[in-house]
């Protein structure tokens, strides 16, 4: 196994771009976050926050109807697409042609959502984040993972991840597996953790940006938000995963003297993200 390289803030300058002058929101990219279920609407609120307070000039959510007034009261800055459901998903509309789809936060494992999310499979061909309830779907159906387009980001936490892998017995045997299944269907893996390590094929690359604040509910689905509107702005998915992974660390790092660890929520991380990404001009 190759030794990882530290994701550091001088690897990341060699990746950052800030945004040009001359921008506007529709050359920034339209990020799409898909996700949502009854009583799941928060963590489709925090990660398209976090998309939109990521640089990405358009964001769209599609959800279940239950959810609507919910999204546009909580984030006027995000446009929202419901489906005809009330409390799940069941056809997802992205003929607004997004830039980037993260998809999965919330998103619940209903028999019709799980169609709906091969429906898309099969579909897509956009830059994809998959997230949470979606990889679930996909550990149970192992088979789509064939569906999907080479250098798809998913984000699993150590329980989806053992989902999808399978149990292991050592952490070089964890790593191992990672390996195989991201050479297998060709995917980046964000294993989530303490640290968070990124595989890419047989390259490894580590964290070093964040704390124990960031163990908290709905972290996980800001990161999502993050690095989908990286996608949506064209970064290589390699690079939107590595940015997003050391920016989402980092607003936890900026955060501790303020909020302490006990008092730092998913909220937090995206009210940093511009002290963090200030820190890159
Ligand atoms: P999720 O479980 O999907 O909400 O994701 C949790 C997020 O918080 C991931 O990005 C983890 O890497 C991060 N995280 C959780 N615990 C820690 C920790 N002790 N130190 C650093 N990052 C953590
Ligand atoms: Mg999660």
């Amino acid at each position: 196994m190759q030794l990882p390289i530290k994701i550091t803030k001088q690897e990341i300058l060699k990746i950052y771009k800030p945004i040009p002058l001359n921008s506007h929101k529709g050359i920034q990219g339209h990020a799409l976050i898909i996700g949502g279920s009854y009583g799941k609407m928060g963590s489709v609120c925090l990660s398209s926050k976090a998309a939109i307070k990521s640089g990405c000039g358009l964001v769209t959510a599609f959800i279940p109807k239950c959810g609507y007034d919910i999204l546009q009261i909580s984030i006027p800055e995000v446009m929202v697409l419901t489906d005809v459901q009330e409390n799940f998903i069941t056809n997802i509309d992205y003929t607004i042609l997004p830039n980037a789809i993260g998809i999965g936060i919330g998103i619940g494992q209903e028999i019709e959502t799980q169609n709906a999310i091969q429906q898309l499979l099969f579909d897509n061909k956009t830059p994809m984040v998959i997230d949470a309830e979606a990889l679930n779907v996909l550990s149970l159906n192992p088979t789509w993972l064939s569906l999907l387009q080479p250098k798809t980001i998913i984000t699993p936490h150590p329980k989806e991840l053992e989902r999808l892998l399978g149990k292991w017995n050592s952490e070089e045997e964890k790593f191992a597996k990672t390996i195989e299944f991201s050479k297998k269907f060709d995917v980046i893996i964000v294993m989530k953790g303490a640290p968070t390590y990124i595989i890419d094929r047989e390259t490894i690359y580590q964290n070093t940006t964040g704390n124990p604040a960031l163990a908290t509910a709905g972290s996980g689905d800001v990161l999502t938000g993050i690095i989908t509107s990286l996608l949506a702005q064209n970064y290589e998915p390699i690079d939107a995963a590595t940015l997003g992974v050391y920016l989402h660390g980092l607003t936890a790092d900026i955060a501790l003297p303020e909020t302490g660890h006990q008092s730092f929520i998913a909220s937090d991380i995206i009210n940093y993200l511009g002290k963090a990404f200030v820190t890159l001009e």
